[in-house]
């Protein structure tokens, strides 16, 4: 059986050979090391943190940050590879990725001191240092500006209290990047240790969704957070949404993936499956599903490489995220339920990846601001009036 041509528009043409060499490197770790547990993993919501030493290896912590901070200094391209392969594997693996680069590292590159950076970055490349980004609380999702979490300036730095919900990485990371309104109501970013006392992350359980990631709450009681523990640079709600294009930017490509790996599944089931003397793929109504998927899939292909071209030129404004994002996301959602129709009964069991995919991808569809949420700051930016509130 002949493999599908996933690169129809010839985009490998334009990518150099190390972004293909960075590709496949991914492609094999996935294939070889996640591929075999991941059903097992996400069945038992459990995170296969027995990973992380073998991803910090390949370089794919941080990235793009340059080299003198330990990192690999890659280009956006290569992220964006490395993202749409690890997704192929599952949503929960892109996602502690997406977090510990795009939410925790960057903002630490973009908004720490110079001091802060050389402490954290090279251990956070490594892999021994896990980080959580802390935005969303319970009353607080699609409008962060409305969070309650509070810093308080005193003598030997900042008293933190309030909470956050809904944190990737939150129970087993090292630091958390807390956002929180100081006394005259700007929202800062702040390094929270594990450990300080009246810190806790416990987890949350019975996810549909996203169960092979670590999801969690985070309390602060009186927390007293040194005052070299403040990201100095961070300055109002910016800070976070900066942080925030970078990790959608990386899912955007990621939903790809997800959806490349239920299309490859659906179509080598439709070629095998018999139904009525013929195999499943030589009905017209399979073939129609079959091509609304690859054409999906091809179109976001397209859109990824020229966001991350534009990324690399210094040329991507955050409402091309925005488009990405919000296209990649519900069209992997759909190509997850088109190829669960083709697996018939099959489809809902854990023996192929569609359904775990389909689970992963609402959580996706809603973390990193929502598909309506991206759909308003594109309403705007085409009529220039703000429909969020
Ligand atoms: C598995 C998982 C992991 C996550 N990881 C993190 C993390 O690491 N760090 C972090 O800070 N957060 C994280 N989040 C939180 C995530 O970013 C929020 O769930 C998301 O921003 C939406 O917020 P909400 O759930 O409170 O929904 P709400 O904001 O209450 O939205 C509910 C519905 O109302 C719609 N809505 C809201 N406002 C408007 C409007 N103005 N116009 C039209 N429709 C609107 C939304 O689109 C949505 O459909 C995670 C979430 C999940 C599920």
């Amino acid at each position: 059986m002949s493999a599908i041509d996933l690169d129809f528009f010839r985009l490998d043409n334009q990518l150099s050979d190390e972004e293909k060499l960075s590709r496949q490197t991914v492609r094999d770790f996935v294939r070889e090391r996640v591929n075999p547990i991941i059903a097992e993993c996400y069945e038992q919501g459990r995170f296969p943190k027995e990973l992380i030493p073998e991803i910090a290896d390949l370089g794919l912590l941080g990235m793009t940050i340059p080299e003198e901070y330990g990192c690999a200094g890659v280009n956006s391209v290569v992220y964006g590879l490395t993202t749409q392969e690890l997704e192929a594997g599952d949503s929960g693996l892109r996602s502690f990725v997406s977090v510990q680069s795009s939410l925790c590292m960057y903002p630490i590159y973009a908004f720490g001191s110079e001091e802060q950076k050389r402490k954290w970055l090279p251990e956070m490349a490594a892999g021994k240092v896990i980080g959580c980004f802390g935005l969303t609380e319970a009353n607080s999702g699609s409008d962060p500006g409305s969070m309650r979490t509070r810093a308080k300036k005193v003598k030997d730095g900042w008293l933190l209290n309030g909470s956050k919900a809904w944190i990737t990485n939150g129970t087993i990371a090292d630091i958390a990047i807390v956002w929180a309104k100081t006394d005259d109501d700007t929202i800062r970013g702040f390094i929270v240790e594990k450990g300080t006392p009246g810190y806790t992350a416990p987890e949350v359980k019975h996810k549909l969704s996203l169960r092979a990631s670590v999801t969690s709450e985070l309390f602060f009681q009186d927390c007293l957070i040194p005052e070299e523990s403040i990201l100095p640079e961070s300055k109002g709600l910016k800070s976070p949404l900066m942080c925030l294009t970078q990790a959608r930017y990386g899912i955007a490509w990621g939903a790809i993936g997800a959806a490349i790996s239920c299309f490859e599944t659906a179509a080598e089931y439709a070629k095998q499956r018999v139904q009525f003397n013929k195999p499943i793929a030589a009905f017209q109504l399979t073939q129609e599903k079959l091509v609304r998927m690859y054409t999906e899939i091809c179109k976001a292909q397209l859109l990824c490489l020229q966001i991350g071209r534009m990324k690399d030129a210094g040329q991507l404004q955050p409402a091309h995220v925005s488009m990405a994002k919000m296209n990649n996301v519900a069209i992997a959602r759909e190509c997850a339920q088109i190829a669960r129709t083709i697996l018939g009964g099959n489809g809902i069991t854990g023996d192929y990846p569609i359904m775990r995919h389909m689970c992963n991808l609402e959580s996706v569809y809603t973390y990193e601001g929502t598909n309506e949420v991206h759909m308003l700051v594109l309403g705007k930016h085409i009529t220039g009036i703000e429909a969020f509130a």
